[in-house]
């Protein structure tokens, strides 16, 4: 009997740990920190034994196969321990796919991968699909492999996730962008970032999809050392990139959308639900990927003027004396931060910081200066957004209260959302972009959005 291995029983690792059960494996479920209440009552309902608070090597380094939950590092030493005895490490979402012939439509990229994976799902439901939504969203793939059963599947994918995958293929493969993120475990080695994104072509033959922008450096420069086997589908702002043709694209205020399988459909820039220049981008990839599926325009179109979004990211949360309010708390990195600042039409009041991931603010300094009079930063270490901000002209508003351009250096929401609120005036937008990671200061990015939404509602 084969010998499974699931290390980290969240949603995914509880997934694959049923599927494997029912596929009368021998699992064994291992996880170093708590395994939450509703996930244990799970293994157990489904005789299946566990433990947590710990790793015990003889039930774990005698397994055939191990499947590793994304949120465990490469380097921690029972995974290195595991290599060295060269077990094979796979993802939950590589375990899954062996089970079904579903088709999978894939999507990974820095930033935009919730929005994009969402707006598919929603287009390919209003479609009359059987699909499921997995990944980094929803139910893990392996648990509706075991108990749904659907035709397609619309799945989120992390470079972490994309890490322990080797013989998976995406029918269609999305690529949205890549901008430096999570170097902290990539050994601060961006090429390594870079491959791991790539890995979604792996295996790819010429009747799957490569959906990617092709305005993206990185992209382009992969994309000439490369040489992929899916058939090809760039998108970008200009119909025509560096003598690749864009399958969508804007034309003065429309967007297009013109796979070759299918009729070209146009809409409206003004008329797409989800507004910014980066929701224009992520309504491109999917709508190519609806059409590449052979959905009807009618059925896009009416997606991407009714879709109505994803929490926390540039979520409208209140008016308060004329002041307007944004959570973007998903903004974990500085180029999220980009696009909602470039989204902005209003002065603005930008509170960032958290836990920084080897961050490059410079990014950001042009739409800094030109849209935000004050930044406040909220997190437990501020010294580097002190020091870069002031060297672009900020001053600490403990010493100079009335300068013109000013910064707030607080350690709590609360002091956060006061100061930004006192600092705003009336017609301004204050932004929660955080360009970090929340856990210095919150459980997940979903806490420090809902904290923030419910301190504005309180002012
Ligand atoms: P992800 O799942 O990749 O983190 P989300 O769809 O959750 O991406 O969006 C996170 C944040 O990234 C949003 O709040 C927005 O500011 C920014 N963003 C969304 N789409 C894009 C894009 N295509 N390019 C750049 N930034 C984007």
């Amino acid at each position: 009997m084969k010998r499974l291995v699931v290390l980290g029983a969240g949603e995914s690792g509880t997934g694959a740990a049923i599927l494997a059960k029912e596929k009368g494996m021998d699992v064994f479920v291992s996880d170093m920190g708590e395994i939450k209440a509703p996930y244990r009552a799970l293994l157990d309902q489904h005789g299946i034994e566990w433990e947590d608070g710990k790793h015990t090597e003889e039930k774990i380094l005698n397994a055939d196969e191990v499947v590793k939950s994304p949120g465990i590092p490469l380097t921690a030493p029972l995974i290195v321990k595991l290599q060295s005895l060269r077990k094979p490490i796979i993802s939950e979402i590589e375990f899954a796919a062996r089970y079904t012939d579903a088709k999978m439509i894939c999507i990974t990229g820095s930033n935009g991968k919730t929005t994009t994976t969402s707006l598919i799902f929603d287009i390919l439901k209003r479609a009359g699909l059987n699909v499921g939504l997995a990944g980094n969203i929803g139910n893990s793939l392996a648990l509706q492999v075991a108990h749904e059963k659907h035709d397609y599947y619309v799945i989120e994918l992390s470079s972490f996730q994309l890490d322990n995958m080797y013989d998976f293929r995406a029918d269609i493969a999305i690529l949205m962008n890549i901008t430096p993120d999570h170097l902290d475990r990539y050994n601060f080695e961006f090429q390594n970032y870079v491959d791991a994104k790539f890995r979604i072509t792996r295996n790819q033959t010429k009747n799957d999809a490569f959906i990617y922008w092709s305005e993206d450096p990185v992209i382009d420069r992969e994309l000439h050392k490369l040489r992929l086997g899916a058939t090809l589908y760039p998108f970008g702002n200009n119909e025509d990139n560096t003598g690749r043709t864009n399958v969508a694209y804007i034309r003065e205020n429309d967007l297009i959308v013109a796979a070759p399988q299918a009729e070209p459909l146009t809409i409206p820039t003004g008329e797409l639900s989800l507004k910014g220049k980066h929701n224009q981008l992520n309504s491109m990839a999917a709508s190519i990927a609806a059409q590449i599926l052979h959905i009807k325009n009618d059925v896009i179109r009416e997606s991407l003027k009714q879709f109505a979004g994803v929490e926390h990211r540039l979520q409208y949360v209140a008016t308060v004396r004329g002041i307007r309010f944004i959570n973007d708390s998903k903004a974990t990195n500085v180029n999220s931060c980009w696009y909602a600042l470039e989204s902005m039409t209003t002065p603005t009041v930008l509170i960032l910081g958290g836990k920084d991931k080897g961050n490059d603010y410079s990014e950001i300094d042009q739409l800094v200066k030109d849209k935000c009079h004050t930044l406040i930063f909220m997190g437990l270490h501020n010294e580097k957004l002190r020091e870069h901000f002031s060297a672009l002209g900020y001053a600490d508003a403990a010493e100079q209260p009335n300068a013109e351009n000013r910064f707030f250096d607080t350690d709590n929401l609360h002091d956060a959302v006061t100061n930004a609120y006192h600092a705003a005036n009336e017609g301004d937008t204050v932004l929660l972009s955080p360009c970090c990671a929340s856990f210095d200061l919150f459980h997940s990015y979903e806490d420090r959005g809902e904290q923030f939404m419910k301190a504005v509602r309180e002012l």
